[in-house]
């Protein structure tokens, strides 16, 4: 329902769990049953996630306190599979635990890919049409994450804004969009990404298009986009006009 992610080039500045914070409460707007969030440090993926209010995620961010770290992404959800309990909140991990995805959106060809890979070995922890894609980029990553997005995208029918890290690539987010918003947002020694301009609007008034089919590769101080066949593409520039 509501995506932020944030990537800085170093720990100077707003740390990228705060500004996922901040979007994610800016975009309450929305409406949400369950809020999580993900980053990598230390070469390792670290997330949490739970039903209920923003609140409920802050107070379990304040029992267990999240590594410092250069990228995180954020959601909230509003149940389309699967009850609005812990385990079916975003976000969702690949077999490996090595990947964390977020979705906003509805996957209509879910339940043919789920049997697939069920009956490949793998096992979910949830009963979400989300979860069939982090288990199928997962299974797909050998390298290069960007590449994995653009051929998991291919096998996808519906509506999705997706957000994914990795535990080998700590400062780097990738995204991708059908019949689902998406907006790049342009920092200072940091780069943004949300489902709405409120997302960063905090940080950055500075934004960018992301057109249909194309996957979104930020790092603190760069900006790739890519349509489906892989081609670089040059997004459109845009200013928010906004008062946060
Ligand atoms: N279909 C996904 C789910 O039920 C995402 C829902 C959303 O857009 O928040 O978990």
């Amino acid at each position: 329902c509501g995506i932020v992610g944030a990537v800085s080039v170093s720990a100077e500045g707003t740390p990228p769990v705060d500004v996922v914070l901040d979007g994610l409460a800016r975009l309450e707007y929305r409406g949400y049953d369950s809020a999580g969030i993900a980053v990598v440090a230390d070469g390792a993926l670290a997330a949490r996630k739970k039903a209920g209010k923003l609140q409920g995620l802050l107070d379990e961010l304040e029992r267990e306190p999240l590594p410092g770290t250069q990228a995180a992404i954020g959601h909230t959800r509003w149940a389309t599979h699967g009850a609005p309990t812990d385990e079916n909140a975003h976000p969702h991990l690949s077999g490996d635990g090595r990947l964390a995805l977020i979705h906003n959106g509805i996957i209509e060809n879910f339940a043919k890919l789920r049997n697939e890979l069920l009956a490949d070995g793998a096992t979910f922890a949830s009963q979400t049409d989300t979860e069939v894609v982090a288990h199928l980029l997962g299974r797909t990553y050998a390298g290069d994450l960007t590449a994995a997005m653009l051929e998991v995208t291919k096998r996808l029918e519906g509506a999705f804004t997706l957000l994914a890290v990795h535990a080998d690539h700590p400062g780097t987010i990738v995204a991708a969009r059908r019949n689902s918003p998406l907006v790049i947002g342009l920092g200072d020694g940091a780069n943004y990404l949300g489902s709405d301009v409120a997302a960063f609007v905090s940080q950055t008034k500075s934004a960018l298009e992301v057109d249909q089919d194309q996957v979104v590769t930020i790092t603190g101080d760069s900006v790739s986009v890519v349509d489906a066949a892989g081609q670089p593409v040059e997004p459109r520039a845009f200013t928010v006009e906004w008062d946060a």
